[in-house]
């Protein structure tokens, strides 16, 4: 294609609203112009990159023998309100009434919609499995949209569903997925790492994350040095500690006035005492259920596993008012011993339960009590309370005695075995081989497309613009010719053009009039992987000059070789991402 007839509008100052380099060099490069909070258009060579992401998932999606549908954007409340997901995705979905009074979602994934169709079409375990996919846009009305297009409020998704008979199927789905999502990714020129995950609201049991490491990564990876184990730190288990043996002189509790303490350090400094020593305790609405939560002064609650363990449901801190019920106290006086009826469920972290005793809230204002043994003051155990890992992994804390490591990581994709959970709410159901009616066993699997363009930007630039994997570069071969005015520049530009696009490579022709520096710079900013230089002092020695992105100075070729030199060097680059 021609330079001059593209739409590439590139911008030389740095754009101010821009918080990290992908964001910021997608708008330079003339790929993305913001709409609104969260909403882009993509340009002509910012569409490029997509389509080209896409065409990658579709052929290893189809490769994995799954199939592609495509299902509606505006889907049926009732089916959302069906499976409790209007209220687990509370105000993060979008929706409107049409004008017939009906309330309509904006798909923030598929799995009513696609449930539905196989309750509907599928009643014998002979039509099982289905791995069914679409690539789609997305509408999540995201509390914080930023970073460009790394978290924005619509998005394109690859999302597929599939539906098996049996555990071992769905477990085969899940690897040949995992597989499909290696190669993606992989293709795409993104180094990444997979990590465990929370299932998060679409809930269910294993998941795993696709991770791309990067500083300007939302997602914090918790690792062991060896890599051996990986988790978002949503989820990374902490080994748990030794228990303190059980002391039966410990002192017994004691009341200590505390006015107006009502932080972890002020009741420190008032007491002498260490936020180790001081067992926080959490009252959090998770639901519909009032949820006590205890961890160690010094330790935060992780609300990902919290909510696990309160059984799903979102996770706020309670309100002042269902504290003081709980508590009988002001807020920052709740302790652990002489809660309430009104809690459904208390849940210690281990390492409270592993301490020799602690000092927290006495449920009364104003007052803490000291000498407090778990196990001997309150229950560990029993029909409210259990011990359960709900804090966030910090440095010191190791997985099977191997120390954790924290470094941070975009999600670029996410896969999880969902189980039955929407097959029995939607009644997708089959008849098994001995005629038993049965749930279809699910799977989900997403991957953001947006996403890897934006994390491939963030791993690969210099000061000069981006650095572009060729699989998904707008362009593979960019030529220029300096002089265009003179014949034999633009005739042998056009020769090699051409001869290229026979060749079935895609080429951009810089053909403006222009400043070869001006040239040099856009050329720079759209990170095309190899470029191709025809000037008239060049010609002179009969060479035009080739360059990688990535190379510090181009490289004299012979004329009569170029586009031999130029289809070496690309099939190197895209050896590199088989
Ligand atoms: P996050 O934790 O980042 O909010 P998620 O876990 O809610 O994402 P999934 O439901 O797993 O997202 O969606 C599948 C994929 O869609 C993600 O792995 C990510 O690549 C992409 N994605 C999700 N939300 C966004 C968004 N707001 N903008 C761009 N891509 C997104
Ligand atoms: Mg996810």
């Amino acid at each position: 294609m021609k330079y001059s007839k593209l739409l590439i509008p590139t911008v030389k100052e740095v754009p101010a609203e821009a918080e990290i380099t992908s964001h910021r060099l997608m708008i330079r490069a003339g790929f993305i112009r913001k709409v609104a909070s969260g909403t882009y258009t993509y340009l002509p060579l910012g569409l490029r990159c997509l389509q080209k992401i896409m065409s990658i998932v579709r052929e290893e999606m189809n490769a994995a023998d799954a199939q592609e549908i495509d299902m509606p954007f505006v889907q049926p409340m009732e089916l959302w309100e069906k499976t409790g997901r209007r209220e687990a995705y509370g105000e993060t979905l979008g929706w409107f009434t049409d004008r017939h009074g009906r309330e309509n979602a904006l798909s923030p994934t598929a799995e009513e919609i696609v449930t539905s169709l196989v309750a509907a079409e599928v009643s014998s375990y002979k039509q099982l499995p289905l791995n069914l996919y679409q690539i789609k846009m997305k509408y999540r009305d995201e509390f914080r949209p930023r970073f460009g297009v790394l978290r924005s409020r619509e998005f394109i998704m690859k999302d597929s569903y599939s539906f098996s008979a049996t555990l071992e199927n769905l477990d085969e789905i899940y690897q040949s997925m995992r597989d499909a999502y290696c190669k993606m990714f992989k293709r795409c020129g993104l180094k990444f790492v997979v990590v465990q995950a929370q299932s998060g609201e679409i809930g269910g049991s294993g998941s795993e994350e696709f991770m791309v490491p990067c500083a300007a990564g939302e997602d914090i990876i918790v690792h062991t040095e060896d890599g051996s184990y990986a988790a978002n730190i949503e989820k990374a288990q902490i080994d748990a500690p030794a228990k303190a043996e059980a002391n039966s002189d410990a002192p017994a509790p004691e009341q200590i006035n505390t006015p107006n303490a009502t932080t972890i350090d002020e009741v420190c400094q008032l007491l002498g005492t260490t936020p180790q020593e001081m067992i926080k305790t959490l009252v959090y609405q998770i639901g519909e259920k009032v949820v006590v939560a205890m961890v160690r002064g010094d330790h935060d609650v992780n609300e990902d596993k919290l909510r696990a363990a309160a059984g799903g449901g979102t996770v706020e801190l309670a309100e002042e008012a269902i504290v003081q019920e709980v508590s009988g106290a002001a807020v920052g006086f709740a302790g652990p011993v002489g809660l309430t009826v009104k809690v459904d469920q208390i849940v210690i972290d281990p390492w409270v339960a592993a301490m020799e005793s602690g000092v927290a809230g006495a449920n009364k204002t104003d007052y803490h009590v000291r000498n407090i043994v778990p196990g001997r003051d309150f229950a560990l155990d029993g029909e409210k309370a259990s011990v359960v890992d709900i804090r966030n992994a910090i440095e010191g804390d190791t997985n099977n005695g191997k120390p954790l490591q924290f470094s941070r990581g975009i999600e670029v994709g996410h896969i999880f075995k969902l189980g039955t959970k929407y097959s029995e709410k939607l009644g997708a159901t089959f008849l098994d081989e001995n005629g038993e009616t049965k749930p279809c066993i699910m799977g989900c699997y997403g991957i953001g497309i947006n996403r890897i363009l934006a994390s491939a930007i963030e791993a690969s630039y210099d000061d000069n613009g981006c650095i572009l994997p060729v699989s998904i570069a707008p362009f593979e071969v960019e030529i220029i010719p300096l002089n265009n005015d003179k014949e034999e520049v633009s005739g042998l530009a056009d020769t090699i053009y051409t001869k290229l696009q026979e060749s079935g490579v895609d080429v951009l022709m810089d053909d403006r009039d222009g400043r070869p520096g001006v040239k040099f710079k856009d050329a720079d900013l759209l990170g095309i992987p190899l470029r191709v230089v025809i000037g008239e002092r060049g010609l002179k020695e009969g060479n035009v000059e080739v360059k990688r992105r990535t190379d510090d100075k181009p490289t004299n070729i012979p004329v009569d070789d170029a586009v031999s030199t130029v289809l070496e060097w690309l099939g190197e680059l895209k050896q590199n991402l088989q």
